[in-house]
């Protein structure tokens, strides 16, 4: 399955292996592979795994995140998906000042018209980036957006969904005048192919990748 995804991506969106409630020894097969960027998207479980796999794996954070679990992921991913509110960038960003780093970071936009999908609405991605334009966050780069379409069969909610986060992050891309302002997170495996139509980046594959999760 494997170098039929990287086949399929075609060097269009670069692949995150998302390897929440796999054991380290299903990531070393993919490693083995070729494959270094790997998701996670519980701290606790990530903790576990991380000290039994190779250094140049590069951990992208993918599910929510408490501020109280901030610390222990600074300096050790490489890229945070899920920052949804402010109080999570401020931490992130005081973080890793006394770390005496910069944290890559993308906001995560809701996108999907359920209520149970997380994400920053306008408003407060808004204020997220105003603050950022104020230089409120030194310690933060921010890098693009993150979003989750609708869980649906309904292709054409899940393009539209897609579609509209593409329209935030070209927007955002142009005012901020960023080059490295250039991640634009969607697509899992059931709709990753849509979501490359639709401009993706980066696609998060799990269950195509590993199985179904049990
Ligand atoms: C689990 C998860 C994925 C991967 O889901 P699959 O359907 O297994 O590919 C992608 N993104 C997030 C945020 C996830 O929690």
């Amino acid at each position: 399955m494997y170098s039929e995804l990287i086949h399929a991506l075609n060097g269009k969106a670069q692949l995150v292996a998302v390897s929440k409630t796999q054991p380290a020894d299903r990531i070393m097969q993919l490693y083995a592979l070729g494959q270094r960027d790997f998701g996670e998207n519980k701290v606790q479980e990530w903790e576990k795994k991380v000290d039994h796999l190779p250094s140049d794996i590069r951990w992208h954070l993918i599910g929510s995140l408490q501020t109280n679990k901030v610390k222990y992921v600074v300096g050790k991913v490489h890229l945070i998906h899920s920052v949804d509110r402010m109080k999570l960038l401020k931490e992130i960003n005081k973080e890793s000042a006394k770390a005496g780093i910069v944290s890559r970071i993308l906001i995560q936009c809701k996108i999907a018209r359920e209520e149970t999908k997380a994400g920053a609405d306008e408003s407060s991605m808004e204020q997220m980036i105003s603050a950022a334009e104020r230089g409120m966050f030194p310690n933060v780069e921010i890098k693009g957006l993150m979003g989750m379409a609708s869980f649906t069969e309904n292709e054409e909610v899940v393009r539209h969904e897609f579609r509209q986060l593409r329209a935030h992050f070209e927007r955002l891309k142009f005012r901020l005048g960023k080059e490295d302002f250039d991640t634009l997170s969607m697509g899992m495996s059931g709709d990753y192919r849509i979501a490359i139509e639709e401009g993706s980046t980066m696609v998060r594959i799990g269950s195509l990748l590993f199985g179904e999760r049990k």
